[in-house]
């Protein structure tokens, strides 16, 4: 069974143009909102993402929504902490895929890290 976790130096979900993720509203309180659209630079990028270590700048300090945890994805997405494995695999995923690409060496190291097989 593949178990999730954070890849090194992956940093797809620190994309955060809003414009990829049209449900931001339904899961983000009025305060997180604007500190989510505070925190997207430019080029779609959040700010606090250091391009060069593909590291956050602010990890100890960053926000809730940037957190997998238990507590954060049932208030969240109202995920049970049964399903939030394979829910956190899914989303990272997803962003991987959008950011990188289904066969980009993120997907794959992410999906090697994990132990997790594609079905056919
Ligand atoms: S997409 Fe997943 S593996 Fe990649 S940085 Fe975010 S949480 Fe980590
Ligand atoms: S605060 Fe850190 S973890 Fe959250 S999106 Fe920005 S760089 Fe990524």
């Amino acid at each position: 069974m593949a178990i999730w976790q954070c890849v090194k130096q992956c940093g797809a979900c620190c994309h955060l143009d809003p414009k990829y993720r049209p449900d931001l509203h339904e899961y983000l309180n009025p305060d997180e909102l604007e500190l989510y659209f505070s925190m997207v630079g430019a080029d779609g990028w959040c700010m606090n993402y250091d391009h060069d270590t593909r590291e956050c700048r602010i990890y100890s300090d960053r926000p809730r929504f940037c957190r997998v945890e238990p507590d954060v994805f049932e208030d969240m997405y109202s995920i049970n902490s049964e399903d939030l494995n394979d829910f956190a695999i899914e989303c990272c995923q997803q962003q991987i895929e959008g950011v990188y690409g289904d066969r980009s060496l993120e997907m794959l190291r992410f999906n090697q890290t994990i132990g997790y097989i594609a079905k056919l």
